[in-house]
C-alpha cells in the first residue's frame, strides 16, 4: 500500500512490519512537507516503545530462515530489487524532490548513487568468503566463517533521503541479516516507496521493516535485547549520543555525524575549475550534505580573483522551486525554522566583523523554504559562521598566507568529514592528502564522497565507531566471525596417502 499523496490531499504514513502496512497507533505525529510549496503534503507518525517492539519482533521472527537463506538466492532478491529501482528510477527521484526539495537532477545522482550499492551488495558472495589455513598444527585446519549479527537497525537523516538508507540496509541484508529503518521524519516517503519494492522484489515478509518516529523511538531500538546493530547518520552531537547508549547497551554501533569541510584554493589552482567546483560543493544540494563544501580556503594571493569569481558564478545561479521542475540550479531548504537559522549565521558573521559579499536573503515567487547563496568573505578561523555547521548555502571564505597555514585551519577543525584542494602543484597535493586532518580527500574534487566500493571515512567527531557504513568495512561490521579449528586425525600415522606431488600427474607430466 503506498502512502504518496497528491498535494494538497494529506495521507498518514504506514510503518511496515513484517509484509504488513499498519497505521500506527500513535497519537503523536509531524507533518511532512514540500520545501518546495511550503504545502504539508502527509503526516507521519512517530511510534512509541510498545510499536517499535512490534517491529523489531518482526525482523527477529524473520531472521533464521534469512540467515539459513543461501547467499545466492538472497542475491537473486537483490537483482530483482535492483531492476525495480532502475524502472523505477524517474519515479522515486520525483519522489525524493517533492518531499526533500533537491533538484532533480541531484534526486536522480543520489538514486544513482544508492543504485550502486545494491550493485555492490549483489556480489557479496565472493567478499562474505572466510578465510582459512590447512594443518596449523598436525592434521588441524583452520577456518573462519562470517555470520550474520542479527537484526540490524538504521537511523537515517533527512538531507539523502533514498541513498542513506540504501548505504546501509542493501549490505546488511545480503550479510544474512533482517533489517529494521527509522528514516527522518522530515522525508519518511521516500523510505516507505523503497520499502514497497523490498516487497515487490520477493524479500520475504519482515527480512525489512520500517518503524517512524523520534526520539522516543530511537531509543527504544537503541536498547532493545532484539536489536543486534545500529547504523546511524545524523548531526554530530545525535551522533554522540546514539553511539554511547548504543554502546552502553552492548551493540554494535557506527554513527556518522556532521561537518565542517575545507577546501583550499591555491595560487596556482585554475580559477575557472576551481570557482565553479566550490560553488557546486557549496549550494548542490542547497549546502544540505555532510560533504558540502563549507568552508573555501584561500591561499596566497588568490582571494580577490577567487571571491569575485565565486560571487559572479553564485549569482548567476537559479534558485526557486524544484518539484516538477528541470531548470532550476537550487533548491529550498527543508523547512522554514532551517532557512531562519542559515539566514541568520549572516547577522552573527557581520556582527563578528566579516564581510558579506553575496547574500542570499531576497523575496521569491514561492512559498517555498528558498533562500539564495551566500558568501561571507574575511572569515577568521575563531567565528562561529567557520566553526559550526551552517548545513545551507552559505560559504564562508578564510584567506592564509601559505598551505601551513590551511593545514593548520584542519588540526584545529573538530570534524573531520571531507577537505578538497585545487591545485595543479604535486607537492601540495600530496602534502594536503597526507597532512589534512580529514577522512575524505579530493584532489581538484569539490565533493570527495566515495563511491559504493569504499567506506565512507569521515574522521574525529565527523564518526563515532570502528567500521564506517559502505564497502568492504560495512561488510565486517554487518557479520561476525567465527573460527573453527578442526582435528581430522587422531594421529600423523592416520593419514596414510602418499601426497599428489609424488605420483607422475602430480609432477605436472
Ligand atoms: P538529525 O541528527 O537531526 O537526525 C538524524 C536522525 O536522528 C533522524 O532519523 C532523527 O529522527 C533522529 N533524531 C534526531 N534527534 C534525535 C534524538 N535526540 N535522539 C534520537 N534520535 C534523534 O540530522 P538531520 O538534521 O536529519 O540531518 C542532517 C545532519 O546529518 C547534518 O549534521 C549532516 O552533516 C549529517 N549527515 C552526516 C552524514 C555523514 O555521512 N557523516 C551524511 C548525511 C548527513
Amino acid at each position: 500500500m503506498s502512502d504518496r499523496t497528491n498535494e494538497g490531499s494529506t495521507t498518514d504514513v504506514r510503518i511496515l512490519s513484517g509484509d504488513q502496512w499498519v497505521s500506527s497507533r500513535s497519537d503523536r505525529t509531524a507533518d511532512v512537507y514540500n520545501p518546495s510549496t511550503g504545502h504539508v503534503i502527509a503526516r507521519v507518525p512517530l511510534c512509541g516503545p510498545e510499536e517499535t517492539v512490534e517491529v523489531l519482533q518482526s525482523a527477529a521472527d524473520a531472521l533464521l530462515p534469512w540467515s539459513q537463506t543461501p547467499v545466492v538466492d538472497r542475491g537473486r532478491c537483490m537483482f530483482r530489487y535492483r531492476d525495480l529501482l532502475e524502472q523505477k528510477f524517474e519515479e522515486l527521484s520525483a519522489l525524493v524532490t517533492r518531499e526533500h526539495g533537491k533538484t532533480l537532477s541531484e534526486a536522480r545522482a543520489e538514486i544513482r548513487r544508492g543504485i550502486e550499492v545494491v550493485e555492490f551488495a549483489c556480489g557479496i558472495s565472493s567478499l562474505i568468503m572466510g578465510q582459512s589455513l590447512s594443518n596449523v598444527a598436525p592434521n588441524v585446519d583452520a577456518e573462519t566463517v562470517r555470520h550474520p549479527v542479527g537484526v540490524c537497525v538504521g537511523i537515517t537523516p533527512y538531507n539523502f533521503p533514498a541513498m542513506v538508507p540504501m548505504w546501509m540496509f542493501p549490505i546488511a541484508l545480503m550479510c544474512g541479516n533482517t533489517f529494521v529503518l527509522k528514516p527522518s521524519e522530515k522525508v519518511p516517503l521516500t523510505a516507505v516507496r523503497l520499502g514497497e519494492l523490498i516487497l515487490e522484489a520477493g524479500f520475504p515478509p519482515g527480512v525489512f521493516n520500517i518503524v517512524h518516529g523520534d526520539r522516543e523511538c530511537v531509543e527504544t531500538l537503541l536498547t532493545h535485547p532484539l536489536t543486534g546493530a545500529i547504523s546511524f547518520v545524523g548531526s554530530t552531537a545525535v551522533a554522540r549520543a546514539i553511539y554511547e547508549t548504543g554502546t552502553r547497551a552492548g551493540k554494535r554501533v557506527q554513527s556518522a555525524g556532521g561537518a565542517k569541510n575545507h577546501m583550499i584554493v591555491m595560487p596556482d589552482a585554475d580559477l575557472d575549475l576551481s570557482v565553479k567546483a566550490v560553488a557546486a560543493a557549496a549550494y548542490g544540494c542547497a549546502g544540505q550534505r555532510c560533504m558540502a563544501g563549507s568552508v573555501a580556503v584561500a591561499v596566497g594571493g588568490v582571494g580577490d580573483d577567487f571571491v569575485g569569481g565565486l560571487c559572479d558564478h553564485a549569482g548567476e545561479l537559479r534558485v526557486g522551486p524544484t518539484d516538477c521542475v528541470e531548470d532550476v540550479d537550487m533548491g529550498p531548504l527543508i523547512r522554514k525554522s532551517h532557512l531562519e537559522r542559515v539566514a541568520g549565521y549572516l547577522d552573527v558573521a557581520h556582527s563578528e566583523g566579516a564581510a558579506v559579499a553575496l547574500d542570499g536573503r531576497r523575496s521569491f515567487d514561492s512559498n517555498g523554504f528558498l533562500l539564495g547563496p551566500s558568501v561571507v568573505d574575511s572569515v577568521d578561523p575563531v567565528m562561529r559562521v567557520a566553526k559550526e555547521e551552517i548545513f545551507g548555502p552559505l560559504l564562508c571564505v578564510v584567506r592564509v598566507p601559505d598551505l601551513d597555514a590551511a593545514l593548520k585551519l584542519g588540526r584545529e577543525c573538530p570534524y573531520g568529514n571531507g577537505a578538497s584542494i585545487f591545485t595543479r602543484d604535486g607537492y601540495a597535493a600530496r602534502e594536503f592528502k597526507a597532512h589534512f586532518n580529514a577522512g575524505m580527500i579530493g584532489i581538484n574534487v569539490g565533493v570527495p564522497a566515495p563511491m559504493a566500493w569504499f567506506p565512507f571515512t569521515g574522521w574525529n567527531e565527523s564518526f563515532f565507531g570502528d567500521l564506517h557504513i559502505q564497502g568492504t568495512e560495512a561488510i565486517q561490521f554487518y557479520t561476525r566471525q567465527k573460527v573453527s579449528l578442526t582435528r581430522w586425525f587422531a594421529s600423523p600415522e592416520e593419514s596414510h596417502h602418499d601426497p599428489v606431488w609424488k605420483t607422475e600427474r602430480g609432477r605436472g607430466s
